[in-house]
């Protein structure tokens, strides 16, 4: 069976698998080597240097491939490094057109091309289409995140990727939240998606790891050139650690998909709660368009507790089994208010708590919070 045949569910468990022959292991080895043998002149494909390519990196890199339908896997040091790879050049004076919630460290990557080389950062509200549409008009790059971190506004992807294609911006969509279980921007005409494999793909707040795929092989050929020149490599561990991980993201997500929509539910009724955004819940404003577009609804929650700021400084002191930590997609539940971070967006409320909602039992992720919303509250 080709890959294009089987479920995603069916591919998290066996792509990137080692040929099936007698004796040989089910897993692909780890292979600790920072020079191979090598001499000569070598022919294409000859492992030479770790630096350029080892073929610890190609089991994950196939993998999450086939998750995506790319034809080119390429693994990274991190989110970050994936991310300013897949930017690539931007001429002095181009263009970039990001959502205003993009991921914080992105903008601040853009935000320094703004500033050293004079690049036009356009700072989209990404639901608006017409508004992405038109900001598109002479720009280069479209670095995309649906549904964005933290305030999940859902664009049309299809809609502003097609726009994209048609003014020849290179696109790029930042697919960490939805995964590629929750959709496959490659088949809506994205030209690179990005991860940080850290977040859901790894899965366990134990890596920090980073990956773009393509179908475009001169895209995959920059991005792997980049890679060697930066030096923004992996260590075999970690993309060994990120595919162990990988096996089980359907059962994660469907887990965290399903727990944070039965929390989202029960917020939105809360005493204590303000506003709960989720693109589960029917009233929120990217419901219609994550139905239409996603499999799934994610597994992150907006919460606005009564009593702003200070009152959601308090939940997140008053919890007991949710994590106050950064990061998310985990396997663990974990909550911080985002404006803590003086470099979060202005526009993102001062009160909103973003939850990464993991894998536990909901009873008691809803029992800790609601202990800790009353604990505020009253
Ligand atoms: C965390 C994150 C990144 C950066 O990834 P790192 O692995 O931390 O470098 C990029 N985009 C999104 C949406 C993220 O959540």
């Amino acid at each position: 069976m080709t890959h294009d045949q089987l479920s995603p569910a069916t591919l998290a468990v066996t792509a990137g698998r080692p040929p099936r022959v007698q004796g040989g292991p089910v897993n692909p080895p780890v292979v600790l080597s920072s020079t191979y043998v090598n001499q000569g002149v070598s022919a294409p494909g000859d492992l030479l240097y770790t630096r350029i390519d080892t073929e610890t990196w190609h089991p994950f890199e196939e993998a999450l491939a086939a998750l995506e339908g790319a034809h080119h896997g390429v693994v990274f040091g991190s989110g970050m490094a994936a991310v300013v790879a897949a930017v690539g050049d931007v001429p002095s004076g181009g263009a970039v057109v990001v959502p205003r919630h993009a991921y914080q460290v992105s903008l601040g990557y853009l935000d320094d091309l703004a500033a050293r080389h004079g690049v036009d950062v356009r700072r989209v509200d990404i639901a608006d289409t017409d508004e992405v549409v038109a900001a598109l008009d002479g720009a280069d790059v479209l670095l995309a995140e649906s549904p964005t971190n933290p305030m999940l506004e859902v664009a049309d992807l299809p809609a502003i990727l097609t726009a994209a294609r048609e003014r020849g911006v290179r696109s790029v969509v930042d697919n960490t939240f939805a995964t590629p279980l929750g959709q496959r921007p490659l088949d809506l005409g994205a030209d690179v998606v990005v991860h940080s494999v850290t977040k859901y793909l790894a899965g366990h707040s134990d890596v920090v790891l980073g990956a773009a795929v393509t179908r475009d092989d001169d895209l995959a050929a920059g991005l792997r050139a980049y890679r060697t020149l930066h030096g923004a490599i992996p260590g075999p561990m970690e993309v060994w650690l990120a595919l162990r991980g990988l096996r089980t993201l359907h059962l994660r997500v469907e887990r965290a998909n399903a727990n944070a929509a039965d929390l989202a539910r029960r917020l939105a009724a809360h005493p204590g709660v303000a506003e709960v955004r989720h693109p589960s819940l029917p009233d929120d404003p990217g419901h219609e368009r994550a139905a239409g577009l996603m499999n799934g609804f994610g597994g992150i929650l907006g919460l606005r507790p009564r009593g702003g700021a200070a009152a959601a400084d308090a939940v997140v002191a008053a919890v007991r089994l949710w994590v106050p930590a950064t990061s998310l997609g985990g396997v663990e539940s974990t909550l911080e208010r985002r404006r803590r971070f003086a470099t979060e967006s202005l526009t993102v409320p001062e009160d909103l708590l973003r939850l990464s909602v993991g894998v536990e039992d909901v009873e008691d992720l809803w029992a800790d919070l609601d202990q800790a919303l009353r604990s505020t509250f009253s």
